[in-house]
């Protein structure tokens, strides 16, 4: 951390940063300038708290040098982390790894039904929503532990591994105990409780982006899992607010190449929150595997125009194995592979 001070600061305003920085447990180094001085903070440990610095008298501007995250940095580890999902699916690695499913789990034919049809397209993951975070309290909240079991009896069928999310403190325990990644929905990126308890949850954690946050602020989110013990984080773009009403969100996928150059964590993308628009969804998800993504998470649904949550953005099964067959040659051309399930499993 730099600490720019005023050209007209006073030796003894100067004198005053360098005694705070040590107050403060850390090492000062005044850097004399010909206009002004700027005193370098030494051994900045991530919980440097800026604002005693700014708000003393002389100073111009702090600037931070290193990233306010920690492990989950480049700098931490360099090594891409892999994360293992339990059915023999690794996301990270070379392969691109497929997640999808409906946005809610409605009931016990329309899981299974769609599971195994996401499947045999080449999914490796099962998605689909117990507890619903909902824009209206009066909108389909999810089935709750039924929605879970329902999902565990699907997993058992298809040997997809299931991804489904835990929207409070109290419900990931429960959530962890049938899921084999704990997902953290957009509107929860910055529940900081949360996010400490789904770091001890025991599962890995797929991280979606809140839809105003930096990538700044879905690192320090991802931090937190770390912090909290857990390693096995996957984050997730899903798209940004933006000022355009056509589509639902901006699917930031300047992110994939950019998360990837700051974290050694896996990043999947999410056309189908991303866009909110179903012709939207395949050219997103193409884009995603060529930006580099370790994975999709798409929303399928046996009979999208039925769906109970976001049937306009839902895919159709046969559209979800075009998507899938139009993928696999964008992979391959950056030297990756789209994972299979399906030639595991058999
Ligand atoms: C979802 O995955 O169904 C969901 C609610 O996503 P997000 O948190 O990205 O809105
Ligand atoms: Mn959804």
């Amino acid at each position: 951390m730099l600490i720019v001070m005023d050209h007209r600061a006073t030796p003894e305003e100067i004198e005053r940063v360098v005694e705070t920085i040590g107050e403060m447990g850390y090492g000062a180094q005044p850097i004399p300038g010909r206009q002004r001085t700027a005193v370098g903070l030494v051994g900045n440990d991530g919980r440097v708290e800026s604002a005693r610095l700014e708000g003393l008298p002389g100073v111009r501007e702090v600037i931070r040098v290193s990233k306010p995250y920690k492990q989950v940095s480049r700098e931490w580890r360099d090594e891409d982390t892999l994360v293992d999902v339990g059915n023999g699916t690794v996301l990270g690695g070379r392969e691109v790894v497929l997640m999808a499913g409906p946005c809610a789990v409605e009931g016990r034919d329309q899981i299974l039904q769609i599971a195994a049809q996401v499947r045999d397209a080449g999914a490796s993951v099962l998605r689909g929503g117990a507890f619903k975070p909902r824009t209206s309290p009066y909108s389909f909240q999810g089935l709750g532990e039924k929605g879970l079991e329902l999902l565990a009896l699907a997993r058992e069928e298809t040997g997809l591994a299931v991804v489904t999310e835990a929207v409070d403190s109290e419900s990931v325990a429960l959530v962890a105990e049938y899921a084999d990644i704990v997902q953290i929905g957009a509107r929860n990126m910055q529940n900081y409780p949360l996010l400490k308890r789904a770091g001890r949850a025991g599962k890995p954690v797929l991280l979606k982006r809140g839809m105003s946050a930096t990538i700044n602020e879905l690192l320090l989110a991802a931090e937190y899992l770390l912090s909290a013990g857990n390693p096995n984080v996957i984050l997730c773009e899903r798209g940004v607010r933006s000022f355009d009403t056509q589509t639902r969100n901006l699917l930031d996928l300047t992110a994939v190449p950019l998360v990837k150059s700051l974290t050694h964590l896996p990043i999947v993308a999410d056309p189908s929150h991303g866009t909110g628009v179903r012709t939207k969804v395949t050219p997103m998800a193409r884009a995603a595997v060529a930006a580099g993504a370790d994975g999709l998470v798409v929303e399928v649904h046996p009979d999208p125009p039925t769906a109970l949550s976001d049937g306009a953005q839902s895919l159709y099964p046969e559209q979800f194995a075009e998507l899938v067959a139009q993928c696999g040659p964008i992979a391959e051309a950056i030297g990756r592979s789209l994972a299979s399930a399906v030639q595991r499993t058999t």
